[in-house]
């Protein structure tokens, strides 16, 4: 018997989601990995607490909501939860910090480019989606190979 393929439109809107979702866990989890050492410890951007990645979080400098900018890996750096959760709503300090860190790192003109980019729409198509999936998963398995103390970790926890 044939299934029905009247779902289909929809589905293909939601896959969209969640694979870009997807991939932005991955990535928040990728940058964290690479900035860790061996013992799986890096340092937040923005206050300089030393902690194990799992207990950082991979803040993207310009917010996740923007779409054009959600899955840049140079907008994207591993973050205590302080600094993500609190100080970037609330205390313009970290906002600052996290600025100065970018400056820093990629210069003001990739700065500059990062905040036009942002404000852009732009749709990334579904084949080039889940090939970046693919991509990113076996990147963050080569990277976490070089922690030592890796536990097994559950998808929600990225
Ligand atoms: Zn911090």
């Amino acid at each position: 018997m044939k299934k029905s393929s009247t779902t289909r439109k929809r589905k293909t809107r939601s896959e969209r989601s969640r694979i870009t979702d997807q991939c932005a866990t991955l990535l928040q989890r990728l940058v964290r990995l690479k900035a860790a050492d061996h013992q799986g410890f890096c340092k937040c951007v923005t206050c300089g607490v030393k902690k194990h990645f799992t207990e950082m979080h991979g803040a993207h400098y310009i917010e996740r909501t923007k779409s054009a900018t959600k899955l840049v890996e140079e907008n994207i750096h591993p973050s205590c939860q302080y600094c993500n959760m609190i100080g970037d709503k609330y205390h313009r300090s970290v906002k600052r910090a996290y600025e100065k860190y970018m400056i820093d790192t990629y210069g003001e003109e990739f700065v500059e480019h990062l905040n036009a980019e942002s404000k852009k729409v732009k749709k990334i198509g579904i084949v080039e989606l889940r090939e970046m999936l693919a991509d990113l998963k076996e990147k963050v398995k080569e990277q976490e190979k070089q922690i030592e103390s890796l536990r097994p970790t559950k998808e929600n926890e990225y």
